[in-house]
């Protein structure tokens, strides 16, 4: 079958919840991907802040294949050594103390989300605990998840979602205060907003908030879930803003594109929290998922990924500022590290579909920006090869220089 043809069938059997971009991928290699027509694209997106490692990466492969020919499920009734190796290295990218397997993002933020309520609970016996969350965050589609989103777009027909949840405008501390009452068990947010538009936190902000936290014996729950795991230059983002969470979730780049996700927490919490018995998951921390982990964080440290990162960011971020002082209709450039935004006047769908057509894969954030997220493993010349792709398709009109 062509591209076509697949496309088609895909839209008679596959439920129509994306507005998919026209092409059928196929296979990839560093950071370029192909479609099933034999078509490159050079992947600024890497599967949504995912393939921090690029495609095709030998030793990662083998680590899975050999895991593959071992065991690939057992359930978490026993022990298996990838997802004790796993924690282990782990424990030590993120400064936490313990954790818990999830297959996803919003999983992990589901037991972030119990794991506060039971520490509320085993507090004072009582259920009613409330948790502040940012506008304009995002924390994924399951019903608690969705619960501590702040776009209504993504709630909405959903509701009601779990109870007792308070919004606080993100980077206003004033905001958050005013949201607290003694029912208050929790306060959640992304030190980089991701989908919300690449916003980061200021500095300030988190270690207000933090000192709110201590005083009051309210868990603070950073969602690193897209600003982990190397992106911002730090394993975790809380370590660039030296403000440790109680509680933290990550997944995406954490398997590189197999299932993986986590929350951790401290040991205080953990001694008074989730007990046996308060929270499981089937398939969450199998040996395959865990040793897609452990050789990801392996070979983070042995490729000196966050070195790599440390050195391209500022790069693509001058390159970004370039463009945007070009471009009327670029009004801003935003984000840290490889986690990018460029905000434009208009909606930017029809700039990224000119882009596919010319052999670049971006995608959006919100409607009017650019978010680029790239494989952590890029170069500079990756960064010329992207820039020289948007200045052919930006409508050049109003083009300064
Ligand atoms: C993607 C994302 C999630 C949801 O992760 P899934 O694996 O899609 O469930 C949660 N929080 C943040 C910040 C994310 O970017």
């Amino acid at each position: 079958m062509d591209m076509k043809e697949y496309i088609e069938q895909a839209e008679r059997d596959l439920l129509h919840t994306y507005n998919r971009y026209q092409i059928v991928l196929d296979r990839g290699e560093g950071v370029y991907l192909y479609d099933i027509e034999g078509k490159k694209y050079l992947d600024f997106c890497a599967g949504i802040a995912v393939f921090a490692l690029g495609y095709h990466n030998e030793e990662y492969n083998n680590a899975l294949k050999d895991q593959i020919d071992k065991v690939i499920h057992t359930s978490n009734y026993y022990y298996n050594v990838p997802a004790i190796e796993a924690a282990r290295r782990i424990k030590k990218a993120s400064g936490m103390d313990r954790v818990f397997f999830t297959n996803s993002g919003a999983e992990a933020n589901e037991g972030a989300i119990k794991a506060a309520r039971k520490y509320a609970f085993l507090k004072d016996g009582t259920t009613d605990h409330e948790i502040i969350a940012m506008n304009n965050s995002f924390h994924g589609r399951t019903m608690g998840a969705l619960a501590v989103t702040g776009n209504a777009h993504y709630r909405e027909a959903f509701e009601p979602l779990i109870g007792n949840i308070r919004f606080a405008d993100f980077n206003d501390y004033d905001s958050v205060l005013a949201q607290v009452t003694e029912k208050t068990c929790a306060i959640m947010l992304e030190p980089v907003q991701g989908e919300g538009g690449l916003y980061p936190a200021a500095e300030d902000f988190l270690k207000k908030i933090r000192g709110l936290c201590d005083e009051r014996d309210i868990l603070l729950i950073f969602d690193e879930v897209q600003c982990g795991m190397g992106r911002t230059g730090y394993m975790y983002a809380w370590q660039k803003y030296g403000v440790k969470p109680d509680i933290m979730t990550t997944a995406k780049a954490l398997g590189c594109g197999v299932p993986i996700g986590a929350f951790l927490m401290t040991e205080r919490v953990a001694q008074h929290s989730l007990e046996a018995g308060d929270h499981g998951t089937t398939y969450g921390g199998n040996p395959l998922a865990c040793a897609a982990a452990e050789k990801v964080l392996d070979l983070f440290e042995k490729g000196h990924i966050i070195e790599h990162v440390r050195e391209v960011a500022p790069y693509l971020e001058q390159r970004l500022e370039e463009l945007k002082d070009r471009y009327p209709e670029i009004t801003e450039r935003r984000g840290t590290g490889l986690m990018q935004g460029l905000v434009f006047d208009r909606p930017v769908r029809d700039i990224i579909a000119s882009a596919m057509d010319k052999g670049l894969i971006l995608i959006n954030a919100g409607a009017n920006i650019i978010r680029f997220v790239p494989p952590l493993i890029i170069t500079k010349e990756n960064v010329d090869e992207m820039i020289s792709v948007l200045e052919q398709v930006i409508p050049d009109e109003n083009r300064k220089f």
